[in-house]
């Protein structure tokens, strides 16, 4: 029988976005103090999907908590596209908005690709538009996608040394892996990892899986990731939040990542929670993106 005797810690997204919450206030506060402008961020969110709603009210909640101003535009499911652009161009031409972002998902009628494209580069907190990303890859300071750009964080918070590391990230998207993969194959730390990045058509999953020092799972399938496919010591991220129906729960559902904890964590150096996890990371990420913009701009 193998015995594996390295401590896993969990990596506690509220502890750390909690500190990053707490420096953000004690800025702002300084900011009002002076008598300067506080940063204002704007949330767009068309339709009523519950957890889109539960995702903007927490970000609404931060910027109180920590002292911003927020204005959320609420827009009807059926609203043309020609409409929700000119909304977003209103708050592209509104000198006290900093930050603007448009909940996703959105209506099939509607292009996520002209709504991030619309969104002033300058204002653009949720790092989706293709001027941000291009920064990204080259390197140059932007602003970087809120979840890649909180899970950044909280390695450097624990002071994860990830310098030539194979990092394995399951899942593509504009928004999670792709970025994620740039940031941990980039000149810096955390980073310099060898990046393999995997997506639905990948091959042999199981065993690239278990070459990776670090896994980021970012493929929304509920516990996806077993004990099977993680090699003894790994760092793992779980970025995966999907809601699963359970009529234990008071509210009928339970969230659920990718990754299938309580058999995986054994096996880690490392491990975030989920929930606990990335989720806080991602929106105190918006929140420091916020701030720059704010800071960017006055
Ligand atoms: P997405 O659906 O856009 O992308 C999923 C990716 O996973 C795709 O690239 C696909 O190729 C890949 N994939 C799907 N099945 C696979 C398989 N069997 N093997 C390998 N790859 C596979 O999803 P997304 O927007 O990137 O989100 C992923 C998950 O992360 C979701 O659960 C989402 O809710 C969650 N999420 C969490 C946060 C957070 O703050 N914690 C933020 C964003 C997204």
């Amino acid at each position: 029988m193998e015995v594996y005797l390295c401590a896993m810690q969990i990596l506690d997204g509220q502890i750390v976005s909690q500190a990053t919450k707490d420096k953000l206030k004690l800025k702002t506060g300084q900011l009002i103090a002076a008598g300067k402008k506080v940063p204002h961020l704007a949330a767009i969110l068309v339709g009523n999907n519950g957890a889109s709603e539960t995702y903007v009210g927490s970000k609404v909640k931060t910027c109180e908590e920590i002292g911003f101003k927020s204005t959320l535009v609420r827009l009807p499911e059926d609203i043309s596209e020609f409409k929700l652009l000119s909304a977003i161009q209103d708050l592209n031409d509104d000198p006290d908005v900093d930050g603007i972002l448009v909940q996703l998902p959105l209506p099939k009628h509607i292009s996520d690709e002209k709504v991030i494209n619309t969104i002033d580069p300058s204002k653009d907190v949720d790092g989706f538009h293709p001027v941000s990303v291009g920064r990204m890859v080259q390197g140059l300071p932007t602003f970087i996608a809120a979840t890649p750009h909180g899970i950044m964080l909280m390695l450097e918070h624990y002071k994860i040394d990830t310098r030539g590391m194979h990092a394995v990230v399951i899942g593509r998207s504009n928004i999670v892996g792709r970025p994620m993969s740039i940031l941990l194959s980039g000149n810096g730390n955390p980073g310099n990892c060898t990046v393999t990045i995997c997506h639905s058509h990948t091959k042999n999953l199981k065993e690239i899986c278990l070459q990776a020092d670090i896994i980021v799972a970012a493929l929304g399938r509920p516990e996806f990731v077993t004990a099977d496919m993680v090699k003894e010591g790994a760092i793992v991220i779980d970025v995966g939040i999907t809601r699963v129906t359970d009529p234990t729960k008071k509210r009928g559902y339970s969230i659920k990542g990718d990754v299938d904890f309580r058999n995986v964590a054994p096996k880690c150096s490392y491990i975030t929670p989920v929930p606990g996890g990335v989720g806080p990371m991602t929106i105190a990420a918006l929140m420091k993106n916020t701030y720059r913009a704010c800071m960017e701009k006055n």
